[in-house]
């Protein structure tokens, strides 16, 4: 059996005010961690978890959308005048063109902001969140926070899908998941509700199970505390019901003694690489 092991690192800061992210928060600005996922396995390579948000160099030469332009003004990733991807990949020792596969978590602009800077690598998403996108308009994309213009024009070439791997029982009541290298060593989860075909990322082998939650919320202390905020998961959230569903899931499988992590939790996390020095501006 192939071992395991997953790194994160940041690779942008989001400033919010707390009382967004967390039920009965405070009125201050913390800043939100954007992470992306390392790992590397036999059969796929080295591996991506997302890539972040993009910057400069990525929109060079690509004709922008008056959509991207505004979600670039109202959001100001921290990563768009330098490449913490980079320097984070560079603390793993490996270089982005060494990377081999992307498994991307859902469509959001802060996830697949660099596909276009892996142009080798194969991309495994849900067949859910890629017909979702396929069949909408670019506004209404935009308006779920989904910009064609980041995604690769021969992406379709390169694409498979996490539905079309075998399913098993992954732990904690997470339910059926995909075993997506066939060794049990790494179950996508589905968690709907944040955005069309969104999942989570297990590694069920690692001492304590592990559960890579991506976005089925903002703050680990929201689920562990059961305060969920109401007004910004209506926001951003293509189906409130099935969140709140997903992040129930997600607070089982903390409770039956599970570790989780979130791709935006502010909080420095043991497979952190805490690469937090590059994020900063
Ligand atoms: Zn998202």
């Amino acid at each position: 059996m192939a071992e395991i092991s997953p790194r994160f690192f940041t690779t942008s800061l989001l400033p919010v005010y707390e009382w967004l992210v967390l039920k009965g928060g405070r009125w201050r600005k913390i800043k939100l961690r954007v992470r992306v996922g390392y790992f590397h396995h036999p059969a796929l390579g080295h591996s991506l978890i997302d890539t972040g948000y993009f910057n400069n160099d990525t929109l060079r030469g690509i004709v922008t959308s008056p959509f991207l332009s505004i979600y670039r003004a109202l959001l100001r990733p921290s990563t768009l005048g330098h490449d913490p991807l980079s320097c984070s990949l560079a603390l793993l020792r490996i270089t982005r063109q060494e990377v081999q596969t992307l498994l991307i978590s859902h469509f959001h602009a802060d996830h697949i902001g660099r596909l276009r800077d892996f142009p080798n690598a194969r991309i495994i998403c849900s067949r859910r969140a890629w017909e979702t996108y396929r069949l909408r308009s670019s506004f209404k994309n935009a308006l779920s926070g989904v910009f064609g213009v980041l995604l690769p024009e021969d992406i379709e070439t390169r694409l498979s899908f996490f539905e079309d791997a075998p399913m098993v029982e992954a732990p904690y009541e997470l339910g059926r998941s995909y075993n997506l290298l066939n060794d049990g060593s790494l179950l996508v989860v589905d968690l709907p509700g944040h955005a069309e075909g969104h999942v989570g990322f297990c590694f069920p082998q690692l001492p304590k199970p592990f559960l890579y939650a991506t976005d089925s919320q903002w703050l680990t202390q929201a689920i562990v505390e059961d305060r969920m905020p109401r007004f910004a998961a209506s926001l951003v959230a293509c189906d409130r019901e099935m969140l709140r569903l997903s992040t129930e899931k997600v607070a089982i499988f903390v409770r039956r003694g599970g570790d989780v992590l979130l791709c935006h939790d502010i909080n420095s996390h043991r497979y952190d690489l805490d690469a937090e020095g590059e994020a900063q501006t």
